[in-house]
């Protein structure tokens, strides 16, 4: 088909879709968008550069054919003012991948933000950032190695669904009154509305390529991340919604964070990776005092926004932080900042987010080799304090160079060979050891480290004490007393009888049943005082559910059962422990 402007190269192959797979070829056609303001600098400096490492990884066999298409002010010079050419998006959707430099939003009437229209067009539901440190770049954290994670942020719900009534307006007026009215809502008069809606599909598909990511790629956990003890039914509903999705789909591969500290005692099986979450004002402070917690990161839009800027802010910043618009196969891979318009054509910036975006692009080709190389030698090109301005003016005795020849500074590195399966083994080696670290801080002192690592709890699993002590029927008084006192606990377990029936005995029981009946502690036989049946609740019970059949049946204790076994025991102590820790308790 023939375009206005675009010229699709007649040397390399386009990018295919079918049986739910994406086929690449060795020399595929990819798309490109030069973007404005310091866009052309910074495009020219990485297509050199992805082009180097392409022919480097894998000789003549393989080669990317560029495809030029047009956003922003170059498209509004040759498309007769339009910003947003329907071409360009529909050659975007059909070569499937591409990448773009940074564009200008226009202002005034009319036009929306070219970012939107992207993302609205060729419905890219999952905005990827990946955040992770270089040696030698500028950080203001103290070990900003630990950070190392990609952020999927859900791009099309939430408040960004733009479902808003300004005060004053009829619409505001509707709305205010019938959620007065029918709904018995109550807030300030004249209050502008939003809505914010977060549906199961949209949670699921964004929470599903999490997921994806995370196996395809070797990763140890997914962190849902959500303001679900706020609300409940959009950021609460994401939560559980991504925990049905890894049950229901991935299973086999897949275990939660209760199963992790409770089956497995803390010790992650090979294989599975951990689906866990947190709250979101938590997870701001842990991505500071622990970021090596965190791997694959899910989130709401809101959420997404300001994490995945702040946590880029911890290795580096905007600068160099890469980005990409995802829907279930077009990629759009995309520079984070903006246009930076003073520093256009000034061969001075840093093009290390759009690089990196080419890197994302290039393993999602599956082209790893040449994704690696670029990866490898950056740290060292900057270690030797060759970077642009904006990190020069951060490293002492660093030598600043102009965009174009930071770009050789790379390229020559990258055409002088590195031992690429020497560096991934010792990247291998130390991200094994760091696994193993957090691995045994978790067997050892598995409580704790949930509450540092920001997990609130959720169920009894997560509070029960399980270390059980068991005895039987025809066990004494006296010996079930003395294990009481051994363990420093306040209750020992009765072994089931014939009929099956677990029982309990407590401290209580033997204070009004031997010593108030004037029994003998020695001859008076365990089955003889037990509680029978144990009221036991499964290990799954939320604790508010626990907390209420406590008050109800004027219990101070409860056993947690698993499969029909009795495997903990969860007192009130537990849930006024919690309490007062973490102040309130998610649902
Ligand atoms: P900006 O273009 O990102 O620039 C803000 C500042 O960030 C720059 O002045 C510079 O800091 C630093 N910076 C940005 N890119 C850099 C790079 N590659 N290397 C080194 N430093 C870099 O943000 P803005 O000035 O708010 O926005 C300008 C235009 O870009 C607007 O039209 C906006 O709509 C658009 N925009 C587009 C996108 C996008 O297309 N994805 C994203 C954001 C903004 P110093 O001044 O300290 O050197």
């Amino acid at each position: 088909m023939a375009y206005r402007h675009i010229k699709i190269p007649t040397t390399g192959e386009k990018i295919t879709v079918s049986n739910g797979k994406m086929h690449v070829p060795d020399q595929p056609i990819i798309g490109y968008v030069e973007g404005d303001g310091i866009g052309p600098d910074i495009t020219k400096a990485c297509l050199r550069i992805w082009n180097a490492a392409v022919e480097k990884a894998y000789g003549d066999k393989r080669r990317i054919h560029w495809c030029e298409t047009f956003l922003g002010e170059k498209a509004a010079g040759l498309y007769d003012g339009n910003y947003c050419p329907d071409e360009t998006l529909e050659v975007l959707q059909d070569l499937v991948v591409s990448i773009k430099g940074p564009l200008t939003t226009p202002v005034g009437g009319g036009f929306r933000s070219l970012n939107v229209a992207l993302r609205q067009d060729l419905d890219l539901y999952a905005c990827v950032r990946p955040v992770k440190h270089y040696r030698g770049v500028p950080s203001p954290l103290k070990h900003p190695q630990k950070v190392d994670i990609v952020l999927f942020r859900e791009n099309t719900e939430d408040v960004y669904a733009g479902i808003e009534y300004k005060t004053g307006t009829p619409e505001n007026q509707k709305v205010a009154d019938f959620l007065r009215n029918e709904m018995k809502a109550k807030f300030f008069e004249g209050a502008g509305i939003g809505i914010k809606p977060v549906s199961e599909f949209g949670s699921k598909r964004l929470v599903r390529k999490a997921i994806q990511y995370a196996i395809d790629n070797g990763r140890e956990s997914v962190t849902l991340v959500h303001k679900g003890n706020i609300q409940k039914f959009t950021e609460g509903a994401f939560r559980n919604w991504g925990y049905d999705v890894a049950r229901e789909e991935f299973g086999k591969v897949t275990i939660t964070e209760e199963q992790l500290y409770g089956e497995y005692k803390g010790k992650q099986p090979e294989g599975k990776i951990v689906i866990k979450d947190r709250i979101a004002d938590i997870m701001f402070q842990m991505m500071l005092l622990r970021p090596d917690e965190f791997d694959v990161i899910a989130t709401t839009n809101l959420n997404g926004d300001y994490l995945s800027d702040a946590i880029a802010a911890e290795v580096g910043g905007m600068g160099i932080a890469p980005g990409a618009n995802i829907a279930d196969f077009v990629a759009v891979f995309e520079a984070t900042h903006g246009t930076a318009p003073k520093y256009a054509n000034l061969n001075k910036v840093n093009p290390g987010s759009l690089l990196f975006s080419g890197v994302m692009m290039l393993e999602y080709l599956g082209w790893k080799e040449a994704a690696d190389l670029i990866s490898l030698v950056y740290p060292e090109v900057v270690s030797d304090g060759i970077v642009t301005y904006d990190f020069a003016r951060q490293i002492d005795g660093a030598t600043e160079v102009g965009t174009s020849q930071f770009a050789d500074a790379l390229i020559e590195r990258i055409k002088g060979g590195i031992d690429l399966d020497a560096k991934r083994g010792a990247q291998q080696e130390q991200l094994a050891k760091e696994r193993k670290q957090r691995e045994v801080r978790r067997l050892l002192q598995p409580m704790e480290e949930m509450i540092e690592s920001g997990r609130v709890p959720h169920t009894v699993g997560d509070l029960m004490t399980r270390s059980l002590v068991t005895v039987t029927d025809d066990e004494t008084v006296e010996n079930a007393m003395h294990a009481m006192t051994d363990n420093g606990i306040s209750s020992v377990v009765v072994e089931a009888d014939a009929d099956g029936e677990w029982g309990i005995v407590t401290r209580r029981d033997i204070i009004s049943r031997i010593l108030n009946a004037r029994k003998s502690t020695s001859t008076t036989k365990v089955k003889e005082i037990a509680t029978r049946p144990i009221v036991s609740v499964p290990v799954e019970t939320n604790i508010r559910e626990a907390a209420k059949l406590l008050s109800e049946k004027n219990f101070s204790r409860l056993t947690v059962q698993q499969g029909g076994r009795i495997i903990g025991i969860v007192t009130e102590t537990d849930i006024f422990n919690a309490v007062e820790k973490f102040g309130f308790l998610a649902d």
